[in-house]
């Protein structure tokens, strides 16, 4: 696991770009791209690369494309399309006019691989897919040229025209470039650049029923569209040298320097596409947008703000080796950001009632509490203090343990920003035994919370009105896994063996402090000694909100960090 140093975010990318500026390449221009490909929902990861490529437009003055690879038809829909425009744009990236899609270029990428044929260097081959793996060889053996290599230009351009026109069956011919079936590099052993598919485009409709690769398009859409610096993860560093073959052969004018660089791990997490599509698709998490997924939607509804998300991708840095992330850096970022913005109220998760008997029946005191320690701007609200309260199950123990600090028979503790109250008596039910109620006094002296003859009390407790509180649902996170690296399996177990049991737990009887009734869907608050919580702008609704926990208040980071110093 490697921890990322905050304070020197290292970015090698950024120091090829100033040498390129300075030797005045690309005419000192920076030009880069996000290049999704629209069969999913962004994630986490894809932030990162979001944030390198946007990132450097904006350093150097230049600009950052956002085009959709859109060149697989039969995975790809327009939902994803949408879903992928607006999470950049929530990261707080703007593309501008420069919105593309690889199908735009579907003609030009077939005059190309006319070019090519014309050229010598592509054929039309009749091989199956099956043959076609057979002909490759291996990583320790070379392979076979195929029978249809050696196809004059003129009928390998007369069956591409043919394959284009929709007379040949899906699977049945391919266009392959002519490199070398014996090149150390498995991807210059003549890769397919086109395949029959008769699958209308959400863009394109029914123009085309033959598709290039990803190869093919990808360079020739970073060239056609000028781009500089075509930075893309590190599985892509073998395919540099097709990369660099397309637009060589090609003598296109413009050739875009790939540079690759380590996808983002988190532990605890999966970050493919395929396997969150598994997830969905499988009925293991409500949609995309589940707060447990490493998807911005998900996180985005479970109370993350675009602000963290840059700080984490920025903390973690760009490197050349993969990692895995400790994703306790992901929830420090947020507890950061959120610790300075959000207004903390009260609000009690496993309520048990307490009833100060000393206290009027009929009084209502409106008490003044700080919004925000953090943040002074922020001001204070009053919360209502009647005879009848909440507090949390668990600061109650009947016979507490020697460092149990809370409410006890006979102790006296603190009511934030009220009383200090003592316990009298604890109410149980007749049949089961269970508490159902702690009778209490309380010390008028002490309102506020100060004690006027300075003793001192061993616990702060949070609590809300039982007259006035609010009903809400509260779901409780935990990690999606049991697992640090769950895509790495024993024996290929199936990594949704490991989905943690306890990944969500859902509380729907917890009351909370008045204030909160209307909350903004999609509003952060810190709920005093239990976490962060955000409003789901989803399941909730004027009369009864649901609230997503979005992180604890413990800093695991900082226990880690300080674990490796000494
Ligand atoms: P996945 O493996 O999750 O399906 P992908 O690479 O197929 O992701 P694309 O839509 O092709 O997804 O990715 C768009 C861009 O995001 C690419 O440039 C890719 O390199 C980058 N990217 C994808 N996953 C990560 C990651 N985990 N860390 C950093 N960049 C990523
Ligand atoms: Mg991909």
């Amino acid at each position: 696991m490697t921890t990322p140093d905050a304070a020197t975010p290292s970015n090698f990318i950024s120091t090829i770009i100033k040498e390129d500026i300075k030797a005045n390449k690309n005419n000192g221009q920076v030009v880069t791209r996000f290049p999704p490909e629209p069969n999913g929902y962004l994630h986490i990861g894809h932030a990162k690369s979001i944030c390198l490529n946007f990132g450097l437009a904006k350093d150097f003055d230049g600009r950052c494309h956002l085009r959709f690879d859109d060149t697989n038809p039969s995975k790809e829909e327009v939902e994803y399309i949408n879903s992928i425009k607006q999470d950049v744009a929530w990261l707080g990236f703007e593309w501008g006019e420069h919105l593309y899609f690889a199908s735009d270029y579907f003609g030009q990428l077939y005059d190309y691989a006319v070019e090519l044929i014309k050229r010598g260097k592509a054929y039309v081959c009749d091989l199956d897919a099956a043959k076609i793996r057979e002909y490759r060889g291996t990583l320790t053996e070379p392979g076979k040229n195929s029978p249809y290599r050696d196809r004059s230009v003129e009928d390998s351009l007369d069956l591409f025209v043919r394959m284009r026109d929709g007379e040949f069956e899906d699977g049945s011919r391919v266009l392959r470039a002519k490199i070398d079936m014996a090149s150390g590099n498995l991807n210059m052993r003549d890769p397919v650049l086109y395949r029959i598919s008769k699958v209308a485009h959400h863009r394109t409709g029914d123009d085309w029923c033959i598709y290039p690769m990803y190869d093919f398009a990808h360079g020739l859409s970073d060239s056609i569209e000028g781009i500089t610096h075509s930075i893309c993860t590190l599985e892509f560093e073998d395919h540099r040298p097709l990369y660099d073959w397309f637009l060589d052969e090609l003598e296109v004018d413009c050739h875009p320097q790939q540079i690759e660089f380590a996808r983002l791990n988190l532990s605890y997490m999966v970050m493919s596409k395929r396997k969150l599509l598994q997830l969905v698709n499988g009925g293991f998490m409500s949609g995309w947008d589940d707060p447990r997924m490493p998807t911005i939607s998900g996180l985005r509804r479970r109370g993350y703000t675009p602000e963290s998300i840059r700080n984490f991708c920025e903390r973690i840095g760009v490197a050349k080796r993969d990692s895995v992330v400790d994703i306790a850096l992901l929830e420090f970022s947020i507890r950061e950001d959120l610790n300075k913005r959000a207004p903390r109220v009260m609000g009690v998760l496993n309520p048990i009632k307490v009833v100060i008997e000393n206290y009027p029946e009929d009084l209502v005191e409106e008490l003044d509490a700080i919004n925000n320690p953090e943040d002074p701007g922020a001001g204070t609200r009053k919360i209502p203090f009647s005879r009848e309260l909440y507090i949390e199950k668990e600061d109650f123990m009947e016979d507490p343990p020697k460092k149990f600090f809370r409410l006890a028979p006979g102790r006296e503790i603190r009511l934030r920003y009220g009383y200090f109250i003592t316990c009298k008596d604890v109410v149980k039910d007749d049949s089961t035994g269970e508490i159902i109620e702690l009778r209490c006094s309380y010390d008028p002296a002490t309102r506020g919370g100060n004690s006027p003859d300075g003793r001192k009390v061993k616990a702060t407790l949070h609590w809300v009105s039982a007259t006035h509180a609010i009903n809400a649902e509260v779901r409780l996170y935990d990690n999606l896994f049991t697992v640090e690296n769950p895509a790495l399996q024993k024996d290929g177990a199936d990594f949704k063996e490991c989905l943690n049991p306890n990944s969500l737990k859902v509380l729907t009887s917890c009351k909370l402090e008045p204030s909160l009734a209307g909350a903004t869907p999609g509003s952060l608050f810190q709920f005093e000694r239990l976490g962060y919580f955000c409003v789901d702008p989803v399941d909730s609704n004027n009369k009864s909100p649901v609230f997503n926990r979005t992180v604890t208040l413990r800093d695991t980071w900082a226990r880690i960090q300080k674990g490796k110093k000494k």
